[in-house]
């Protein structure tokens, strides 16, 4: 995946800035990237709309190639995608029971037992292992492997065939026996049907789980999708275990069961030892999918420069009076980056009443922008030379009405005057709040 965007990527490399020509012609690259990369082909879709979206007119920084912006636009998008935040696993229950599902061969009783190491190791606990794939003696014998090297009680029934009946008689011995997690691990087919789904759900009828983990392999491509959504039909499942990543990594799965399953990944399995257990950090495999983790920390410097920079010329023109309609653009561009900056400011004292007139929508910024545009560069500079001819001039070029133009006006008048108070101790104090 990478050496593709990598390629997709080279299209606005070196380009001044990012125009619809140079995007429609990347975004179209890296969707098929994306796609190729296994992610389904709606959500690489939608993914690359909202990178084009925010992609479009931004001012590349003398620092960093349209490029890099773009990369950093994209690991961004992957992030939101994947969930933002690492999910853990909830271990209140005493006993905690934890139900492993997915096909057979995805990797559920390697990850149990990394599940069984990776709970009484890092979180202290005295876990249950359960042997409930009664299919296969093989498969009995393997959990029976894992749970000596990590040094594990195995609970198994060799005789009974019912793994309804197993799973309960387990979790009364771990209740006898101070096992605070019971990790059940089930038998899996090759393929979705209805004697596999009819007997996981009895199972997970049965012993109510805390956790109900799916695990899947994520060399599987477009197929984890289907496997996904017919597991979560069955199972509402909490949480996602991705297997084989240390394979040829594909990270299309993670993409795709996240945004078309809803249901956080919780834990990356990376090779067959026991030790071989991640958490999820969504963060940490959109670098892994881009494989640029320099260059989006690059990014991060320059834009907070970039930015530092542009609050320090402000500071400036607001003290000399000299702030204008462009910097009230800018200012604009900078409180939609920031979200509803409205709240967060009408939480000052002071401040709440000074901007309660003032509208922060996007539809309101629309009207906003195309009044702005008709204004000419001098009239921008120095708004006080607007008079009523210009109003109208303004209004008609703008396409918008008379008052529009004067509620414009008024708004200018208070986020100079709000711009001004930032400047005072209370715009101290807000800066220190988002820097937070
Ligand atoms: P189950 O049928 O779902 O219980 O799957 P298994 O746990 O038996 O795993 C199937 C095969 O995949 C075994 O050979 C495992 O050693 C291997 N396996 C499981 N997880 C991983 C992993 O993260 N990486 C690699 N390389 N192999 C894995
Ligand atoms: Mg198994």
């Amino acid at each position: 995946l990478q050496d593709k965007l990598d390629k997709a990527l080279q299209n606005i490399q070196g380009r001044g800035k990012i125009t619809e020509i140079n995007v429609a012609e990347t975004v179209k690259e890296i969707r098929r990237a994306l796609v190729d990369a296994d992610v389904n082909y709606k959500v690489a879709k939608d993914l690359t709309k909202r990178v084009q979206d925010k992609a479009l007119g931004q001012n590349v920084l003398t620092s960093i190639t349209p490029g890099q912006l773009m990369t950093k636009i994209v690991h961004d998008e992957l992030v939101e995608l994947m969930g933002t935040t690492q999910e853990g696993i909830n271990l209140s229950d005493k006993p905690t029971i934890i139900l492993i599902a997915g096909l057979q061969g995805s990797g559920k009783t390697t990850f149990s037992g990394k599940l069984a190491n990776y709970l009484k190791q890092k979180r202290s606990k005295n876990p249950l292992l359960v042997a409930c794939d009664v299919y296969r003696p093989a498969a009995i014998d393997q959990l029976t492997v894992l749970a000596d090297q990590v040094g594990v009680t195995i609970y198994k029934e060799i005789e009974n065939k019912n793994p309804v009946e197993i799973s309960q008689n387990a979790i009364q011995f771990a209740k006898e026996n101070k096992h605070d997690v019971v990790i059940i691990d089930t038998a899996g087919r090759l393929a979705i049907d209805e004697a596999m789904m009819n007997e996981i759900r009895n199972v997970h009828q049965a012993v109510k789980p805390t956790e109900t983990l799916f695990v899947v392999d994520a060399m599987t491509g477009q197929d984890a999708v289907n496997t996904a959504l017919a597991f979560n039909h069955v199972l509402d499942y909490n949480g996602v275990v991705l297997t084989k990543l240390d394979g040829d990594t594909r990270g299309g799965a993670a993409l795709t069961v996240r945004s078309v399953v809803h249901k956080p990944i919780k834990f990356i399995s990376t090779g067959e030892k026991m030790e071989a257990l991640d958490l999820f950090y969504p963060e940490r495999m959109a670098d892994r999918i881009l494989g640029m983790g320099d260059v989006v920390s690059l990014v991060e410097r320059a834009q907070e420069q970039f930015d530092e920079e542009e609050a320090k010329k402000l500071h400036k023109k607001i003290a000399k009076n000299e702030f204008g309609f462009d910097d009230f653009l800018t200012q604009i561009n900078q409180i939609k980056k920031m979200g509803n900056m409205k709240d967060l400011m009408g939480m000052l004292p002071g401040v709440g009443k000074a901007i309660k007139d003032v509208d922060i929508n996007d539809d309101a910024f629309k009207h906003i922008e195309a009044i702005i545009y008709s204004m000419t560069p001098e009239e921008r500079r120095k708004p006080s030379v607007i008079d009523m001819n210009r109003k109208k001039r303004i209004a008609k070029g703008a396409g918008r009405k008379l008052e529009d133009v004067n509620a414009l006006m008024k708004q200018f008048e208070q986020m100079s005057k709000m711009m001004k108070m930032m400047q005072g101790p209370q715009g101290k104090q807000l800066m220190q709040m988002m820097s937070k």
